[in-house]
């Protein structure tokens, strides 16, 4: 038995558009969630920013990685023009590898930036379209999702254990409550992330996904003592499982282990990167 059925799986969006934004950077979004209207969304890459240092060029967007705080502000401010966002609306999230999912409103604007970090969070939601959500990324998973009934959105930042928590399914709770959001109307899509055939684990970890999250092709055995993990398959699986319609599931598919030209990768480069971030605002 698994949890997305293969008439279910059939109907799971895959792919990405790339877009190239007028101030050189690129962006990954959602064929769906544009369609959708009344939102903004992406998924950054390397291109355009000012970072020279090798391992972190060039649009290098975290503070905790290579290169001086200025640098990484002038980042995210032309990473704020291609998006079309303003950099003062932005709020980024704290990941702790968790499953706290905060609501932010106006007075968040700039947490993170300007002001400081937000309590740690790995899921930030909002109905405001004053706040810009922001999340930090360099192989872990990022969830879009948008409610276009209630005009609510939420950005989750999904390494393996957040999506192992289920981050996915706490922020559609947490919608639902904050904004009585039904999970039939959510648009959702994963971003760019280390893929099928790139994330190894250990095999105990790999036994741990497959107990958790009944769905064939979770994992695949891997050398002696190792197992390969699907990490967008189950964000799929528990988006399914909260409600969300297979229909309005989209799943990019797009490696970031693999594309070295276009993302910063945490494993492939052995810790020695930057990071992309993902953002999603209302209209
Ligand atoms: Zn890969």
């Amino acid at each position: 038995m698994s949890i997305i059925s293969k008439k279910k799986a059939a109907l799971i969006k895959h792919g990405f558009i790339y877009k190239k934004t007028p101030a050189g950077t690129g962006l990954y979004c959602s064929e769906a969630l544009d369609k959708a209207g009344g939102i903004r969304h992406g998924f950054s890459t390397r291109e355009g920013g000012i970072t020279k240092d090798p391992p972190y060029a060039s649009l290098n967007l975290s503070w905790n990685r290579g290169g001086s705080a200025e640098e990484v502000i002038a980042n995210f401010r032309i990473f704020a023009e291609g998006a079309g966002i303003s950099y003062d609306d932005m709020a980024v999230v704290n990941h702790e590898h968790g499953s706290v999912v905060l609501r932010l409103d106006n007075e968040h604007r700039g947490r993170g930036f300007s002001l400081e970090p937000l309590p740690f969070c790995d899921g930030i939601i909002t109905n405001d379209p004053s706040v810009a959500l922001v999340t930090s990324h360099a192989d872990c998973g990022a969830y879009f999702f948008y409610d276009p009934v209630h005009r609510a959105i939420g950005m989750a930042h999904a390494g393996w254990k957040g999506t192992f928590l289920r981050i996915g399914a706490r922020m559609a709770e947490r919608m639902a409550e904050e904004y009585g959001t039904r999970p039939e109307n959510i648009i959702a899509s994963t971003g760019p992330c280390i893929c099928k055939t790139c994330f190894e684990v250990d095999e105990e970890l790999g036994a741990k996904f497959a107990a958790e999250f009944d769905q064939e092709g979770i994992t695949m055995p891997g050398k002696p003592g190792k197992a390969y993990v699907d990490l967008e398959l189950a964000a799929a699986v528990q988006f399914v499982e909260a409600g969300i319609k297979p229909e309005n599931i989209t799943l990019m598919n797009a490696c970031t282990y693999e594309d070295k030209d276009m993302f910063f990768s945490h494993r492939r480069d052995k810790g020695i990167t930057g990071s992309m971030a993902a953002f999603i605002q209302l209209m």
